[in-house]
């Protein structure tokens, strides 16, 4: 009955060897203060770049602006089919509450959305390694790479929720930046309600363990008008 697309779940225990290895389902990670934090286990399956142009997340943000990556990345995960943790859906969500605040588009960095453990840019665990962290370099036509454009949208970044934290302006690689906005949610995990979860964290290469998602609208890119009736 549903108009939607529906996006493929995969519990990254049942991929194969080399996959697993490097996205490290369930892990345990050490981030830059030396806290420990657990890797995803869920992630979306993307078929194809078409599918990843395809796929709304929000009327203003496609999953393909979430999965753009150069040689840093494994070359393994630039391939198709491409993952991506489940959480990137709730990052969407809050970023384009972002952008109606900002007032103008939000346009996401190559290596600035998604980055697996085994990205080369992936020193320490960051929330880019959950999918819950953005590098924006432009906002409408503003390029952000001086302080005074950096602390203006931190600001508006941190005014929308306690939920999203930013990096100050500086030049220190990994808790300051320069030439972005970083925007993160934190470590978050989702588990689709669609997947059935399990205690084995061991491939169940008989009977993969998957699900879709239904994504409820057609056509993010374009909300319609509500109607003047209810
Ligand atoms: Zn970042």
């Amino acid at each position: 009955m549903s108009d939607g697309e529906s996006i493929k779940i995969v519990d990254a225990f049942d991929l194969d060897d080399e996959l697993r290895s490097l996205l490290k389902p369930g892990e345990m990670v050490r981030d830059a203060e030396n806290r420990r934090h657990r890797l995803p286990r869920y992630f979306y399956e993307v078929p194809s770049r078409e599918a990843a142009m395809d796929i709304r997340m929000t009327p203003h943000f496609g999953l393909n602006e979430f999965v753009l990556v150069d040689l840093r990345e494994a070359p393994r995960l630039q391939e198709f089919p491409r993952y991506v943790p489940c959480a990137v859906r709730v990052l969407a969500f809050y970023l384009e509450q972002f952008r109606a605040a900002a007032g103008a588009s939000v346009h996401i960095a190559v290596n600035g959305g998604y980055r697996s453990p085994a990205h080369k840019m992936a020193h320490a665990a960051t929330p880019h390694m959950w999918g819950t962290a953005a590098d924006i370099y432009r906002i409408g036509m503003t390029i952000l790479k001086t302080q005074d454009v950096i602390e203006k949208f931190n600001e508006v970044a941190e005014q929308l929720t306690d939920d999203i934290t930013t990096y100050p302006y500086g030049h220190l690689t990994g808790s300051t930046v320069d030439d972005h906005v970083h925007l993160d949610l934190g470590y978050i995990t989702v588990v689709p309600r669609e997947i059935s979860e399990d205690r084995m964290e061991v491939p169940q290469e008989s009977r993969p363990r998957f699900a879709f998602e239904e994504r409820r609208r057609r056509d993010r890119r374009a909300p319609v008008a509500t109607s003047t009736e209810d």
